[in-house]
């Protein structure tokens, strides 16, 4: 079984823009995944379908064996995505934030996994220093650690190293890959060739919201 399958998923937006036409593809198990395309292609409006963000108008789609619609909270729980925006209280501290979703997602012994979740992505010594004073870098290790306090299956990182310098880029590939190791299914979208040549086992490609390749990235690379 794959880690998400989506099946002739379709987005029309109110204003009329059809966003999806038809997409399908899984991601399989284990892998770290790229979706790739230009800016306006459909990246996100996948993601935030997966996310439960965005209501698509058709198809299917499922997380670690759950669908979606039949089966939202378990879905739902078998994923963390990491937004582009950093998404949390800045005069909260990395402990705070951290607590308040384990209690959000009713994750036992909260203060036990957040000072794991601390460990893990090197922000321990930052436990309570407000979010605000933390360096870009740190702020988007909580943004992983937050989207990983219910232990999912499946990590979205949704434009992960939009506008990062090099340093930090190259720092957030070696983490992903970290995690990958530790078992998690990874998917990641970008619109630089480069880092999913450099990350990625597979590649799928979007453009105006159509499927139009989908290969294991040694296999793409190839044909260019
Ligand atoms: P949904 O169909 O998922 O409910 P909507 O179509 O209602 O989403 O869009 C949500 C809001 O975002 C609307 O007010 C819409 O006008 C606005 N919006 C319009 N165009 C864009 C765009 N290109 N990017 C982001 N938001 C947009
Ligand atoms: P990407 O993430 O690949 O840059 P998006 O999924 O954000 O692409 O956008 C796909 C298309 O849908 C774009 O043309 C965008 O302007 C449009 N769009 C995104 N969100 C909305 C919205 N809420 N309402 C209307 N149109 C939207």
């Amino acid at each position: 079984e794959a880690a998400i399958e989506i099946q002739g998923i379709e987005k029309t937006y109110a204003g009329g823009k059809r966003a999806l036409e038809g997409v399908s593809f899984d991601v399989p198990r284990g892998q770290i995944f790229g979706l790739l395309g230009p800016n306006g292609a459909g990246k996100s409006t996948l993601i935030n379908i997966l996310a439960g963000l965005v209501n698509k108008t058709a198809g299917r789609a499922s997380i670690w064996g759950f669908d979606i619609d039949a089966n939202p909270r378990n879905a739902k729980a078998s994923i963390g995505i990491v937004n582009q925006e950093i998404l949390f209280d800045p005069f909260f501290t990395p402990f705070e934030t951290l607590e308040n979703q384990a209690g959000l997602y009713g994750v036992p012994k909260a203060k036990r996994r957040t000072m794991d979740l601390l460990k893990a992505v090197r922000l321990e010594d930052k436990a309570n220093a407000y979010a605000r004073t933390l360096s870009g870098g740190m702020k988007r290790r909580l943004m992983v650690a937050k989207a990983l306090v219910h232990a999912p299956p499946v990590l979205v990182l949704d434009e992960p190293t939009a506008g990062v310098d090099i340093e930090l880029r190259q720092q957030l590939w070696s983490y992903v890959r970290e995690l990958n190791a530790q078992g998690v299914t990874v998917v990641l979208t970008t619109h630089y060739l480069e880092e999913a040549e450099e990350l990625c086992d597979r590649i799928a490609i979007i453009n105006h919201g159509k499927l139009i390749a989908n290969q294991p990235t040694r296999a793409l690379v190839g044909m260019a």
